[in-house]
């Protein structure tokens, strides 16, 4: 059942560009993926929303882009070349390798064979900087964003002007040569992140901790991430990496099982204090009020985009008799709207043209002339479109439209005027299977022109 249904889903991805594997026509490169038109939207959406709730709503985040290459020595301080291993073995006969603790017994599971000693595998791409390959040019692609935020802690602070408590947010690309990618999406070996660390006082990490582990739920709620689907799994003794004081993961309930989607960690003050040491820099924090100086502890948010993304197509996806339909929250939604003349005459596609086109600056919409009305919506059924707006017969005598609601399949009839804020309305009161029913009537109808007046 789990099987079959990611395979459903991997093959909507494919069919409407959303996934799909990458170098497809060299016969595909194994773990990697790439975006299409509507995954790469979806893509967007999930990292533009993340980085406006992060910086542009706060005045105590900034944001930073940071570099993949960085110093070798960084990876030292960080622990990563003496614990970022996994040890593995590999089957002799069929040679496929597998992490150690994903094995039961010493046979290979695919073939029967016998596996290897285990040895120790850095996670880490290694690379060489110039041209010259030798020992003293090798680096590494980062693989986490967050070492370039704890390195960059005083050239954020000093220019910023912001005193603790405050934190740094990053979106970018990591690199972990994974041993046993797989589930789609879920485990790549190339993948964006999005991590915040938030610097406080050692006294109050507890309570930014609490803090942020209900930021963090609260978001995939805003992104309509249905809750019953998450939980917050606290790490134990045995599963706390080296620089944890505590760690929390947010789990998604996918169909191969709950599995991590965000780690929340208390990293104490491990990072600044390793990179002081390593770099002979102190980063540390001076507070003018209690003429303290300390080295501030961290606690991190760390999500990884395309598992969210994953997430949010899981969580969206549903069969019912007659369609599949996508279910995406609208600020996640690749389009907003499709915009269809009912029937290719009496002037119905300049209509739905001129309403796509006093549309277009505000939400993605998509114009779509072809077909029975029916397929149409279906088309955008499935890719996501919460509304479908319709210029037919009617709109000629009196110019109203239809508006479609993608879950219940719901219609109303509105006037053209004020589409845009109508949609707006509309979209900022979604709630799942809810229909129109979310928004206020009278607002809906009458009230919007004197809102805006
Ligand atoms: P896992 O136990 O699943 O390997 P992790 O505990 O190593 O994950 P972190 O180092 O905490 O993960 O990374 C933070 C986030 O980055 C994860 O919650 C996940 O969303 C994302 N992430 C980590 N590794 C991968 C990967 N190989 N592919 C896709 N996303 C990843």
């Amino acid at each position: 059942m789990a099987e079959d249904l990611m395979n459903k889903l991997i093959a909507l991805c494919k069919r409407r560009g959303i996934v799909f594997q990458s170098s497809e026509i060299y016969g595909g490169i194994s773990s990697c993926w790439d975006y299409g038109p509507l995954g790469a939207e979806i893509k967007r959406n999930i990292k533009d929303y993340w980085w406006k709730t992060m910086t542009q709503f706060r005045s105590d985040v900034e944001g930073l882009d940071s570099a993949i290459l960085m110093h070798p020595k960084i990876w030292e301080a960080s622990g990563h070349l003496e614990h970022f291993i996994d040890p593995m073995v590999e089957c002799k006969k069929c040679h496929q390798r597998f992490k150690l603790e994903d094995v039961e017994g010493s046979n290979c599971p695919n073939c029967g064979g016998e596996f290897t000693e285990a040895r120790q595998f850095n996670l880490m791409f290694k690379t060489h900087i110039g041209p010259v390959e030798d020992s003293s040019s090798e680096i590494w692609l980062r693989p986490e964003t967050a070492q370039g935020i704890y390195v960059n802690f005083l050239n954020v602070l000093s220019p910023s002007r912001q005193k603790i408590p405050f934190g740094i947010a990053q979106i970018g690309k990591a690199f972990r040569n994974e041993i046993t990618p797989g589930n789609f999406i879920f485990r790549t070996r190339e993948f964006e992140q999005m991590e915040m660390q938030y610097f406080v006082h050692p006294k109050e990490a507890d309570k930014w901790l609490e803090y942020w582990k209900e930021q963090r739920l609260k978001w995939y709620d805003e992104i309509g991430i249905r809750s019953g689907k998450l939980r917050m799994h606290q790490h134990g003794e045995d599963e706390l990496a080296h620089y944890a004081v505590s760690a929390f993961d947010i789990e998604y309930e996918f169909p191969f099982g709950w599995k991590e989607v965000e780690g929340i960690h208390n990293r104490g003050d491990f990072d600044l204090t390793q990179h002081t040491e390593f770099s002979d820099k102190k980063l540390t924090y001076y507070d003018d009020e209690t003429k303290e100086r300390f080295i501030p502890y961290i606690i991190e948010t760390s999500g990884g985009i395309d598992r969210t993304v994953l997430v949010t197509l899981v969580d969206a996806y549903e069969e019912e008799p007659e369609r599949v339909v996508l279910k995406l929250h609208p600020r996640i939604a690749p389009v907003k709207a499709g915009i269809f003349p009912l029937v290719n005459r009496d002037g119905m596609p300049e209509i739905a043209m001129k309403i796509t086109e006093s549309m277009k600056y505000d939400f993605r919409v998509f114009f779509d002339k072809g077909g029975a009305v029916g397929r149409r919506y279906r088309r955008q059924d499935e890719a996501g479109t919460p509304y479908s707006l319709t210029v037919d017969s009617q709109t000629l005598e009196d110019e109203t439209v239809t508006i479609r609601e993608r879950d219940t399949m719901e219609q109303i009839r509105v006037k053209i005027d004020n589409l845009k804020v109508k949609l707006e309305l509309l979209m900022d009161n979604y709630k799942r299977d809810k229909g129109f029913s979310v928004v206020d009537e009278k607002l809906f109808h009458e009230g919007i022109k004197q809102l805006r007046e």
